[in-house]
């Protein structure tokens, strides 16, 4: 028997290369008369804002421009930007980069219309009311962050990262062109590639997930187990970025309803304390917490590893769970991961501190398969290390 689920997700997704030009479609939807384009030095650098920029002109209004955003925000960042856009009276949201710009842009829109600070929300379901309204375009395919009701934020002066989870979060359209992801340099396709893995495998793995989530979560994995080496290596291929892009969407469909666990839970420490990379810090943990977590899931690691592409037939759901495992480990070292924490300048006296912080991120703790403790952290990290 399936208990009550939800299945939540933006009102639309808009897919394919291309796609991009269809931003003007949602602009008239909305009746928009003052966009803020929300995006990052980096994707301005790409020139993918500028050609952002130039649909919102053919459409017909002069758009405001925020792109004062790091990789792995700060929650200043995310109320600075909420000050700006309210103080310009914008009455749209466009947000376009990686899961950082869109994560800040989503912030905005809540505070521009809420009021407070980003700190007030932080938590599950703290927003009191809708945000502006707000289309969402991908630049990487990693944080699927999309389609998600999350935005994650770094609190530097307690050295860890949070989220803001609400339903006033999620997009009213996600805008998925491929074509903008082909500038993206290799190393960030491997570890942007890695994260949407992770949020794949983690759902599966969920004890909150649902058949629905269980769809989109195994035909991720299938997706980046294909495609993700051919986007590293070959950054031009469209047909593997498309697939990509797809995957991680696919991914934060599926995380995006039935969380993630603790190869998150300890990555969202690396990245609070050591500004480890999001996407780095989940691939150097992702085969380490999966090896702990396969006794509680034989059976679906088993779909893991024939997602994979491991030819497990004849194997003992024990077996076939190891092949899962290897299949990761080797994907992660073909795309030239980090495989431990010490490659990342952690220091063995760092582990202590990073299980106590990875011990308070209960959002992940509690749909974490396996039952966790300090010890068990403390374990998976030193094999990690
Ligand atoms: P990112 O947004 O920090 O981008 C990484 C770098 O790549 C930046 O310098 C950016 O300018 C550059 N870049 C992005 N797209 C590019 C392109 N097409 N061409 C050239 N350069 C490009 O990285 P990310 O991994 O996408 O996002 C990480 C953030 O997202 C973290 O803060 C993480 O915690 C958060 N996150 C959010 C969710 C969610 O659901 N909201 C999920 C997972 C992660």
């Amino acid at each position: 028997m399936i208990s009550a689920t939800t299945f939540k997700t933006p009102n639309h997704i808009l897919y394919g290369a291309g796609s991009v030009e269809r931003l003007a479609e949602i602009l008239e939807w909305f009746k928009c008369r003052k966009p803020v384009v929300i995006s990052d030095p980096g994707v301005v650098q790409a020139g993918i804002t500028a050609r952002v920029l130039d649909v919102v002109k053919k459409y017909g209004v002069d758009a405001e421009v925020y792109t004062d955003i790091e990789s792995d925000p700060d929650i200043r960042t995310a109320d600075r930007c909420g000050q700006a856009v309210k103080k310009a009276g914008c009455d749209f949201i466009v947000a376009v980069g990686g899961g950082s710009a869109l994560d800040i842009a989503k912030a905005a829109s809540i505070l521009a219309a809420n009021g407070g600070k980003a700190e007030d929300y932080l938590g599950i379901e703290r927003v009191p009311g809708r945000g502006l309204p707000k289309a969402m375009i991908p630049t990487t395919a990693g944080t699927g962050s999309e389609v998600t009701n999350v935005c994650v934020l770094s609190l530097a002066e307690h050295r860890t990262k949070k989220g803001i989870v609400s339903r006033h979060l999620l997009a009213d359209a996600a805008i998925i062109d491929p074509g903008l992801m082909v500038s993206l340099p290799p190393r960030i396709t491997a570890s942007t590639g890695m994260d949407a893995l992770t949020h794949a495998i983690e759902a599966y793995l969920s004890r909150f997930s649902t058949p629905w989530t269980d769809l989109y979560a195994i035909e991720a994995v299938s997706l980046i187990g294909r495609y993700l080496r051919k986007a590293v290596v070959d950054g031009g291929n469209l047909d593997a970025r498309e697939k990509m892009a797809m995957a991680s969407c696919y991914a934060g469909l599926a995380f995006g309803n039935a969380a993630t666990g603790m190869v998150h839970g300890i990555a969202m420490s690396l990245g609070g304390q050591f500004h480890i990379p999001h996407g780095v810090a989940n691939a150097v943990m992702l085969p380490f917490v999966m090896e702990w977590n396969s006794v509680s899931r034989l059976e679906k690691y088993s779909h893991i590893a024939a997602a994979m592409g491991e030819p497990i037939r004849e194997m003992s759901p024990k077996r076939a769970a190891e092949r899962a495992v290897q299949a990761v480990r080797e994907l992660s070292v073909d795309i030239g991961i980090p495989q431990h924490l010490r490659e990342l300048g952690i220091k063995r006296e760092d582990l202590e501190t990073l299980a106590k912080d990875a011990m308070t991120n209960s959002r992940q703790i509690a749909p974490n398969p396996r039952d966790v403790t300090f010890d068990e952290v403390m374990g998976i990290l030193q094999r990690a290390f």
